[in-house]
This record gives C-alpha cells, sequence and structure tokens, in this order.
C-alpha cells in the first residue's frame, strides 16, 4: 500500500488521456461523484486523481474509476490496483459516453459465461484481472464439464447415482 507521488510530471502518453476525460467530461463528472460520496481527493501519478474514503453503499466494489478519476473505499492502495484503474482511464477515454453502457454489456456477457462479472469483461480482463485483485473463473459449461467428469454437480456437491 502506498500513497501517491503526484510532484512528476505526466508522461506524453497520459496527456490525451486527460484531454480526452476532460472533453468528454468523465473526468469533470468523477470529480462529482467523488465529492458527493465525501472522499478526499488528491492528485495522483499520470494525471490521475485518486479519491480516498468512499462511503456510499453502491458500488459494492473497492475501486470504481470514472473518467481520470479513481475512487476508493479504503485510504490506501496498492501499484498494482493504481495500474488497473489507470487502465480503466484510459479506457473512459477511447469510449467517451458510451463506457458505462459497454462496461454494462460486458459485464453481463461476463455473468452469462462465468457467474461473474469480470472473469469474461473484456474491460476488466484488459485491464488487468490480478492487479485489480480478481480472480479468473472458468466458464460455466467448462465446470459442468468438470463436475460430469468428477460426478459432482457445479456446486461441487456429489450427484446421486
Ligand atoms: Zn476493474
Amino acid at each position: 500500500m502506498s500513497t501517491p507521488s503526484a510532484s512528476a510530471p505526466i508522461a506524453g502518453r497520459h496527456v490525451v488521456r486527460v484531454i480526452a476525460n476532460a472533453l468528454n467530461l468523465s473526468t469533470p463528472a468523477g470529480l462529482l461523484l467523488a465529492v458527493l460520496g465525501r472522499t478526499r481527493i488528491q492528485q495522483g501519478p499520470d494525471g490521475l486523481f485518486v479519491a480516498t474514503g468512499w462511503r456510499l453503499p453502491l458500488p459494492l466494489a473497492r475501486a470504481f474509476t470514472v473518467g481520470d478519476v479513481v475512487i476508493l473505499r479504503s485510504d490506501s492502495w496498492s501499484e498494482r490496483l493504481l495500474r488497473h484503474e489507470a487502465r480503466h482511464a484510459t479506457q473512459w477515454a477511447w469510449c467517451p459516453l458510451v463506457f458505462l453502457p459497454l462496461y454494462g454489456l460486458a459485464s453481463a456477457w461476463s455473468w452469462v459465461r462465468t457467474g461473474d462479472v469480470w472473469s469474461r469483461n473484456v474491460f476488466e480482463v484488459r485491464a488487468g484481472l490480478a492487479d485489480g485483485g480478481y480472480r479468473e473463473q472458468p466458464l460455466r459449461s467448462e465446470r459442468r464439464r468438470r463436475a460430469q467428469q468428477s460426478g459432482t454437480v457445479g456446486d461441487g456437491t456429489r450427484t446421486e447415482l
């Protein structure tokens, strides 16, 4: 766990993201959310804002990103988590205005395929599942096949023979 160092200049590749997310209004929306969630907002690395202490019940995630604003429930974070959330900030820049609906569709797709909203969610996979603290689940069909081979049903319960 660490706290950010905001004194370093923003690398060139991040400047485009910062400008895009300012123009598509996702960063202003993220800052507004952070204020409404009564977080403490700090300047983070690579042009990110890090807002800590989110206390509202939703979303359930320990961290989420809107534009260039990484919003965290806790007051500290790991470099890996910040790297994961920074990739989401880039996704906001690439998918202005449609990021949330696309993310929702990708979550639904993942749930249908695996039973969770991240394992086959293209946004989470590309942000790095392990960096985000997620464990990839196999496809439901793969779990069923394994269960049939071992004589159990999906939850590990032994089947009646
Ligand atoms: Zn994520």
